[in-house]
């Protein structure tokens, strides 16, 4: 969602919240592409401290589906999460360099904050190291790829090869950012 906050940036302490739908349909990052299903619109304050820094503070909840690192099956792993950001709104020639880049992330130039980004900021920090569908899934058959959870294969497992292990957690190397 875009929302105009140019009103906010032109008079010093003015505080406005608004509520932000969370509009993206999919989180999209280099780990690939996973369904959002959005939540209750959020309320998200914006106030401008003295002409020096805009402060966003909010609290939401978003679901993202991420596939099970064992047996890939859809997981809705909940987020819950907490804005609260102050960004500079005049700085040096210095601090511009630094942290200007993340102000320009969410705010453009024609003072439109951009809320899907923020929320897409707060799930990536939050990402979990691991998803399971539950806490003993069984995983996959590494040889005839049967999901172990619904049905039995006739496949040797035998005791299960500490190589094998690693290779069920394959999906886990990917999430290391
Ligand atoms: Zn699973
Ligand atoms: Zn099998």
């Amino acid at each position: 969602m875009k929302l105009d906050i140019s009103d906010v940036y032109s008079l010093d302490n003015k505080e406005i919240t608004r509520k932000v739908h969370i509009e993206m349909a999919e989180f999209q990052s280099r780990q690939g592409k996973f369904p959002i299903q959005t939540g209750e619109p959020f309320d998200l304050t914006i106030a401008n401290e003295e002409g020096k820094r805009l402060r966003l503070s909010g609290e939401g909840d978003v679901t993202v589906q991420i596939p099970c690192d064992r047996c890939l099956q859809e997981v809705d792993v909940p987020f819950h999460f907490v804005i609260e950001k102050e960004i500079p709104m005049e700085l040096s020639s210095q601090e511009a360099e630094d942290d200007n880049d993340e102000a320009a992330a969410f705010i453009d130039e024609e003072r439109v904050l951009d809320t899907d980004r923020l929320v897409f900021h707060e799930i990536l920090v939050n990402w979990p190291t691991k998803v399971l569908c539950k806490s003993d899934c069984k995983g996959i058959c590494p040889k005839c790829g049967t999901n172990l959870n619904l049905a039995t294969c006739d496949c040797e497992q035998g005791e299960l090869d500490p190589r094998m292990a690693q290779f069920q957690d394959v999906f886990n190397k990917f999430k290391e950012v």
